[in-house]
């Protein structure tokens, strides 16, 4: 089944944002088995939605219209489309009461151009949007298959989990589909490794993504009948075991779930507790664990310890130590970890010290991230290593690392 997904809107022409809605819909598409052939971006220009959906409409079997569902003037994909197609546009009352209460409950005020929101091409099925006022919809016209959603990523993706969930036609067939999540391996070392192991075959498709400090390789295959499904099942079955054998140094999990998530996780069920004394990283390791729901089970306290001074007094680091092997050191990071663990008794204690530019206060290299981790007070791992990045990128690359090494 070919998908297409048309982003409307000026302001991703023009680059001031980021076009997020036409990834999120696409890996839910394609984890639904289908197949996206296309992406196309078009401004809030009548005639250029008319035009992208027209083309789609020769090459797409479903074509997905984001954005441009809202009251004003710029916002016509409803109109582009019935004109594209020669449909009318009929007004629905019992959406313009509901578009009413919405409206009315998010104290916005009502005007006559809201009407526009509760018109919808002939024979459109209407696709409720809990977040906000824009409906979206669903059209079947002549074997294609349209759904229009609004432009607000907010609004746009419990929709599209919806849509993925409740409206799509089942793809013939059956697919597998997982994601392996790795890190400390960049994407061309991934992609040779697995090439050259060649476990790739016909019927699974083997893709890697490089994402900031992590790569993810995707394994897909999909089968036509019952009869071909046992069959492609076992290659892929033998694929995916075949390539976390291959990459098992690296492998921290896989699906949905970042380093973060799945380290809450993983604590979680095992009644682990985490706490850190962080430098170099400023907190960025604790700031990411408490954005995931749950955190409180795991993260006991944490301290950014900056200075050298709060070191010596708050984690009792040895002054002399710190005179003898400076501040960005194995023996620092090690002694961070022990007093931390000392004051709290986490299970795990995480301790960073480095020098994360863009000038070197210490004298050390910019770029170089030093941690030590404790399992119940004993060290398991300490490490130096060297990032050749910003500041922000420096501190985000490092925290995801360290905190995959707990996982791996
Ligand atoms: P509204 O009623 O808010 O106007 P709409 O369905 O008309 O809803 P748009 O006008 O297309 O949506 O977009 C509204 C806002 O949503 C944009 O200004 C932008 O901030 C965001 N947005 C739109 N499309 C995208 C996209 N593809 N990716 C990320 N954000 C988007
Ligand atoms: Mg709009």
């Amino acid at each position: 089944m070919k998908a297409e997904i048309i982003t409307i809107g000026t302001e991703i022409l023009i680059g001031s944002i980021l076009n997020t809605n036409g990834p999120y819909l696409s890996q839910k598409l394609t984890d639904a088995g289908y197949d996206v052939e296309y992406h196309a971006s078009v401004r809030d220009k009548y005639e250029a939605i008319r035009d992208a959906i027209e083309t789609a409409l020769t090459r797409s079997d479903v074509i997905f219209l984001c954005g441009g569902l809202g009251p004003t003037q710029d916002d016509m994909t409803k109109q582009a489309l019935a004109h594209a197609l020669d449909l009318p546009l009929i007004f629905d009352e019992k959406q313009w009461d509901y578009i009413r209460n919405v409206s009315m409950s998010f104290s916005k005020n009502i005007t006559e151009n809201n009407k526009r929101q509760a018109e919808f091409p002939e024979g459109a099925v209407v696709i409720p949007n809990p977040k906000g006022t824009a409906p979206g919809c669903m059209l079947n016209y002549e074997g294609k298959q349209f759904f229009m959603l609004p432009g607000p990523p907010r609004e746009f993706e419990p929709m599209a989990d919806d849509i993925a969930a409740n409206y799509l036609n089942p793809v013939h067939g059956k697919n597998f589909i997982t994601s392996l999540r790795l890190v400390n391996i960049g994407e061309s070392k991934c992609e040779s490794m697995f090439r050259e192991a060649k476990i790739e075959t016909e019927n699974v498709e083997i893709n890697t993504f490089a994402k900031t400090g992590e790569v993810e390789i995707k394994v897909i295959a999909h089968a036509e009948d019952e009869a071909e499904a046992e069959i492609i099942e076992k290659e892929y079955v033998e694929a995916l075991r075949a390539l976390r054998e291959l990459f098992s140094e690296y492998i921290y999990g896989d699906g949905e779930r970042d380093v973060f998530e799945t380290l809450v996780d993983c604590l979680a069920e095992e009644k682990f507790t985490i706490s850190f004394a962080e430098s170099v990283t400023g907190g960025n390791m604790a700031h990411m664990i408490t954005s995931v729901a749950g955190a409180s089970n795991v993260l006991h306290e944490s301290y950014i310890t900056y200075s050298d001074e709060v070191k010596e007094k708050l984690l009792c680091v040895n002054p002399d130590t710190i005179s003898k092997d400076t501040v960005v050191s194995e023996a620092v990071a090690s002694e961070m970890s022990l007093g931390l663990f000392e004051k709290t008794k986490s299970t795990y204690c995480v301790a960073t010290t480095g020098e994360a530019g863009p000038e070197s206060a210490t004298g050390k290299d910019v770029g170089t991230v030093i941690y030590s981790i404790r399992k119940d007070g004993e060290e398991v791992l300490r490490e130096s290593r060297m990032y050749k990045d910003d500041r922000t990128t420096i501190q985000y690359r490092s925290s995801k690392y360290i905190l995959a090494r707990i996982l791996l």
